[in-house]
């Protein structure tokens, strides 16, 4: 599958290949998939993950009928169309194990693995955010900030993956990068979203076709605009996860961006800068009545890839706050963002990326780009040794962010894949689980 992969790839390239040649994004609810979780949760950890982590707000439990030793799923909240029947083990001791796509902590502790390769065996994909190059104004992620050169955040973001993996290669990983140019993945094109989006946008106005309002220049930007988002955001994810799904579920998906505050777009600088960690999770309430939502949420609750990302979690924090001492972002709306652990820059979050990807997933957003500290940074990009900056004697903080993304990797798996020495056992996932309870 890989091989034919990397022939799409390269085919593609060359212009050759039509979009019905790469791997489907996943467009309906498929809740037959879930089918191999049976008795592989007892009721009372499947409903504190979801109180706790994917939906506080309980709103998805309008769709459920919970009951002693089941859970069934609905279409409508009138629970008159059955989607699917999850059955809980009966106890802890009961529960069935699960292949799943990635490995487990007492997998990964099989690995073991000698102190100089901990990652053999472990399978990696980086997912540098957004796209690049030309296309980051479409994105609106090309902005002048102050007198600093212009940013582009897909280039950066690239960058730093590009210089994190072969340290991680060096540890022993597998590791596969979601692109290597800063290029769209999915063949598709704003134009291709055009039509769609006017006859929704119409829809919403009560506006007919042949209304005259209908033409007027406002409401085309906002058709264009509505049909990029629909192009970046939606198509160029999909395609994303498509391919890291043919390509070999990853054991782990780390996604590593820039951070900036709101208004950054427009060129706004700020004195704050802060960083946060997002795993899935956090389920807003009206993001529930997407059935498609919510069998990705079910399927990453099922998968139980919390413990692990946490881990990772925990220790790029620690990572990152070597880099800088810098305090963790606020959150207003508890709704849409909730915390898992101690650890105050680690939130869940539903995002695009991390609903879709198969796997334990980690989105990194530290650093606001739109402070003179970090933008001149950037600007300064990768370079050897230490220079003179205005805000300080620095390294590249592209190296710095690459050495820091590898190193937590390293960190977090050692733990469990390294043979531990007689009398230290390792850890296991019962103390990180714990800290959610
Ligand atoms: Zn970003």
């Amino acid at each position: 599958m890989r091989r034919f992969v990397l022939l799409v790839s390269l085919l593609l390239a060359a212009g050759t290949v039509r979009a019905a040649e790469l791997p489907e994004p996943i467009a309906k609810p498929d809740w037959p998939s879930l089918e191999k979780y049976q008795r592989s949760i007892t009721r009372r950890e499947f409903c504190r993950l979801l109180d706790k982590v994917y939906n506080p707000s309980k709103t998805v439990r309008r769709y459920l009928n919970l009951a002693d030793e089941f859970v069934e799923f609905f279409t409508d909240e009138e629970k008159a169309q059955l989607d699917f029947t999850l059955h809980f083990a009966a106890s802890d001791a009961k529960v069935r194990p699960v292949h799943r796509t990635f490995k487990t902590v007492s997998e990964l502790k099989e690995l073991r693995n000698p102190p100089e390769a901990p990652l053999r065996g472990v399978r990696l994909v980086l997912d540098p955010g957004h796209i690049g190059g030309k296309w980051a104004d479409i994105e609106e992620r090309s902005v002048v900030w102050g007198n600093h050169p212009r940013i582009r955040e897909g280039d950066m973001n690239l960058l730093v993956a590009k210089l994190a993996r072969p340290r991680l290669a060096a540890a022993g990983a597998e590791v596969h990068m979601t692109h290597e140019t800063p290029d769209p993945v999915t063949p598709l094109r704003p134009k291709d979203f055009l039509e769609e989006t006017r006859r929704a946008v119409l829809a919403e106005k009560g506006l007919a076709e042949d209304d005259p309002a209908s033409r007027r220049e406002s409401l085309r930007r906002i058709i264009l605009w509505r049909a990029e988002l629909a192009f970046y955001r939606k198509a160029e994810i999909s395609q994303r996860a498509a391919n890291i799904r043919a390509w070999y579920p990853p054991d782990f998906n780390i996604c590593n961006h820039f951070n900036a505050t709101e208004y950054s777009g427009s060129g706004q600088m700020v004195n704050d800068n802060r960083m946060v960690f997002l795993i899935n999770g956090c389920y807003g309430p009206d993001e529930m009545d997407n059935p498609l939502t919510r069998f990705f949420m079910f399927s990453k609750l099922l998968e139980q890839s919390l413990s692990i990302e946490m881990a990772v979690g925990d220790a790029i924090t620690r990572h990152m706050l070597k880099i800088a001492n810098l305090p963790p972002a606020k959150y207003g709306r508890e709704k849409y963002q909730c915390r898992v652990n101690d650890n105050p820059y680690l939130y869940a979050r539903n995002l695009a990326v991390s609903r879709q990807y198969p796997g334990p997933c980690l989105i990194l957003e530290p650093f606001y780009m739109n402070t003179s500290w970090t933008a001149e940074r950037l600007a300064a990009g990768d370079y050897d040794g230490v220079r003179q900056l205005s805000c300080g004697p620095h390294r590249s903080l592209l190296r710095e962010y690459a050495e820091a993304l590898a190193g937590a990797l390293i960190e977090a798996y050692a733990q469990w894949t390294v043979a531990p020495k007689s009398s230290q056992p390792a850890p296991d996932t019962g103390a990180a689980a714990a800290a959610v309870r």
